[in-house]
């Protein structure tokens, strides 16, 4: 059976695909296509919709059963930013860097006991035939008063320190354990048998 992951984003995309090929999924990406996927306007209130949104837009192009996440940061001490706007919170979409320095100035004086803040991931299924689901993740923690060492993992990895300490210095296997993510990316698994035989 076909599935489509409506994501240009190259690690959700193997993610995704490690836990659904394995299941006997025909596995469908872009790269596939013999059009160029049109991205989804992004305008939900939350990260529920934006991922229903995103995977609404990958089933009308494609007329396959389709998956797509939405993730991102929550900072308490900003009252939940940059939350659905974690990508572009300094502006210009996905520079990594300037959005770090972004929330380092933002924190700029606050105590290590008030920069909590968690990871959150819905990944959304949506059907032909008008069902679908969604499931999500959290992994809480805080972020650190500087870059922390460390090459692995992307966005705010460098400033986010897990229980298992910063995500910049966890295995693609250790961070895929306790994050968002690997969270949603199990229940995923669990929940899409309740709707199709593979
Ligand atoms: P999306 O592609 O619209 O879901 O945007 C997600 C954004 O949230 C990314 O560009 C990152 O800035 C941030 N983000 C989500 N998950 C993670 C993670 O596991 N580590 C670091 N940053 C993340």
């Amino acid at each position: 059976m076909k599935i489509f992951i409506a994501t240009k984003n190259q690690k959700k995309l193997q993610e995704l695909k490690r836990i659904l090929a394995p299941m006997g999924f025909d596995v469908l990406c872009e790269n596939d296509l013999d059009f160029a996927l049109i991205d989804a306007v992004e305008d939900g209130q939350t990260f529920e919709e934006n991922a229903l949104i995103k995977a609404k837009s990958g089933l009308a192009q494609t007329g396959y059963i389709t998956v797509a996440d939405d993730s991102g940061l929550c900072v308490d001490y900003l009252g939940g930013k940059p939350g659905i706007y974690s990508a572009r919170f300094a502006g210009e979409h996905g520079n990594s860097d300037l959005n770090n320095d972004k929330l380092l100035n933002e924190l700029r004086g606050v105590e290590m006991e008030k920069r909590t803040a968690h990871f959150a991931c819905v990944v959304a299924c949506v059907f032909p035939d008008g069902r679908q689901f969604t499931v999500s993740g959290e992994c809480h923690g805080h972020i650190a008063f500087e870059r922390q060492q460390g090459s692995g993992g992307f966005g705010y990895d460098p400033l986010f320190i897990s229980e298992k300490g910063p995500f910049s210095q966890l295995s693609s296997d250790e961070k895929d354990k306790i994050s968002h993510r690997g969270k949603a990316l199990r229940l995923f698994k669990e929940k899409i048998k309740e709707y199709i035989e593979v």
